[in-house]
């Protein structure tokens, strides 16, 4: 005879019941519709979110970017060549997020932040989002600290503060990645982390900044992030993103840091590629309408973080190529309108040997003034004054053949100055240096030089007070300001010098000094 027992039966159920695992796991899935240059299109993918990665079953990642009413439009992060018609995508619930440390200080990454210098795996225990939100007003506070780049015409005419944007354009070949790997050479022993970011470069070039930083020892505090000219479009769109997520872990960490995008208009051909593709209407040059949006959130995340966040800063040099100088053209006028400046390289000073070829009347930095140091503004007004009067009369002097001696006196001194703001690449100078270089130029010491004369003046000059005449240097450093004592000693210093060098060529040319 069959007894029930309800207890036995109950107490089955019961633990049955506790023993239930209620985690239900919604996966969510799609189906490729159409693949093909870099895009993606899926069927299902209902709840995705925009910007959300989702993976593919060969394990290819992609971007949600278009989300529209019967598919979803992604681009992909590799070539995709694997990933076949009807095939399964899964999102992952993610937005594009980077692993973050100390330990990139020294190494080359791509978009993903994966190493690819062949030095093995990072190790890393923070993600960042690669968009993150800029700091708001409250977090911020004005830009007051020089970012000295060590070239003489920037210090001293167009200035950058730290946390500050500035805009380095120019044509083809003017220099304008000089301009900015020489501005990471100069942050040696400033505690300025650095992020070179490459953006559609060719290759050799990356490797040639790269070996210039490894000679210069100044890789230690540099990341480079580097997709060059033939990775995949969505990955050089990333790619300032990434670097901006890994300047911007230092700058939490209450630390300055430098960020250089080179540059920003193979960023937005990569990003114009990736929208026609995805067939967004063009517009302007064929760039979609939210180009502007590309650049502006990128460089609102440069910022000067006030005294509770730790006043750490991430100082922007974003760098645009323009076609036969027109900065006129859709992303100049873009990014000049986003940046605090910019600095204006033209390829007839270029051509012409004026190198860098720094165009002083285009070029404005409209914060950076405010975080000079004292010495360099009193110094500095003056250079600028004889530059623009010495432009306004080259100009003139052209046509006339007589000229009275006060005219020809102040052509030669701006001559002279043009002369002495000339710097070789690699090769940075201190603050100290500069304002020696500036004080001789502006108080006619170098007027009695021929012109050919002057750099090799300048050279031994600056050798003399670095090893000579250390205290020079410590009075700016410690003072900031060029007091009696540092303008005497400056002085002193130049007639010595001058004497000997008059010595040293009397015998040898025929020709004045
Ligand atoms: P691209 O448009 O190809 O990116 P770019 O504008 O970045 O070029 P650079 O590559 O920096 O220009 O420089 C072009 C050339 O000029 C290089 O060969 C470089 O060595 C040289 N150059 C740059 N600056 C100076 C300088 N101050 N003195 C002498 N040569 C320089
Ligand atoms: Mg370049």
């Amino acid at each position: 005879m069959i007894t029930i027992r309800p207890d036995e039966i109950s107490s089955l159920i019961r633990d049955q019941i506790e023993q239930y695992n209620n985690e239900v796991q919604v996966i969510n899935m799609g189906i490729v519709l159409q693949v093909g240059d870099g895009i993606a299109r899926i069927h299902g993918l209902c709840e995705v979110m925009a910007g959300e990665l989702v993976e593919f079953e060969d394990g290819t990642i992609g971007i949600a970017l278009n989300l529209e009413t019967n598919n979803v439009g992604v681009v992909l992060m590799g070539d995709g060549l694997t990933i076949k018609e009807g095939s399964s995508v899964k999102a992952t619930g993610k937005i594009a997020q980077i692993p973050v440390s100390d330990a990139f200080l020294g190494r080359i990454v791509d978009a993903l932040a994966q190493p690819i210098d062949g030095r093995g795996p990072i190790s890393a225990s923070e993600v960042r989002l690669i968009e993150s939100p800029a700091p708001g007003i409250i977090s911020r506070r004005s830009v007051y600290e020089p970012l000295q780049t060590g070239l003489i015409a920037i210090d001293s005419m167009i200035p950058i503060g730290r946390g500050q944007r500035e805009l380095i354009i120019g044509d083809r070949q003017t220099g304008k990645t000089a301009v900015a790997t020489d501005t990471i050479l100069n942050q040696k022993g400033q505690n300025v982390i650095c992020v070179y970011v490459a953006i559609g470069q060719k290759a050799s070039s990356v490797a040639q900044v790269v070996k210039t930083l490894r000679e210069r020892s100044s890789i230690e505090y540099t990341i480079v992030v580097s997709e060059p000219a033939d990775s995949p479009a969505t990955l050089q769109y990333l790619a300032p993103y990434t670097g901006a997520a890994l300047a911007e872990y230092f700058m939490y960490k209450k630390q300055h840091t430098l960020i250089i995008y080179d540059d920003l208009s193979k960023q937005a051909q990569a990003y114009r590629q990736m929208s026609l593709l995805l067939r967004r209407p063009p517009g302007r040059e064929a760039y979609p309408g939210d180009v502007f949006f590309l650049h502006s959130r990128l460089l609102e995340r440069a910022a000067k973080l006030n005294y509770q966040l730790g006043e750490g800063s991430l100082t922007a040099l974003p760098i645009v190529e323009t076609q036969a100088g027109d900065v006129s053209a859709y992303i100049p006028t873009n990014v000049i309108s986003i940046t605090d400046g910019q600095i204006f390289l033209s390829a007839d000073l270029f051509n012409a040997g004026i190198r860098p070829a720094i165009n002083v009347g285009l070029s404005v930095s409209r914060v950076g003034s405010a975080a000079q140091i004292k010495a360099m503004k009193q110094v500095a007004g003056k250079l600028k004054l004889e530059l623009a009067q010495f432009a306004e009369l080259e100009a003139f002097a052209q046509f006339a053949s007589d000229l009275d001696k006060g005219t020809q006196d102040q052509l030669a001194r701006g001559q002279r100055l043009r002369e002495l703001l000339k710097q070789p690449q690699s090769a940075p100078l201190s603050v100290e240096e500069q304002i020696a270089t500036i004080f001789i130029g502006t108080n006619g010491y170098l007027d009695r030089f021929e012109i050919q004369f002057v750099k090799k003046f300048l050279d031994q000059l600056r050798e003399y007070l670095k090893n000579s005449k250390p205290q020079f240097g410590e009075i700016i450093r410690t003072t900031k300001t060029l007091t009696e004592e540092a303008e005497t000693m400056l002085r002193e210093a130049i007639k010595e010098q001058i004497e000997l060098f008059v010595l040293q060529f009397k015998n040898n040319a025929s020709n004045r000094i």
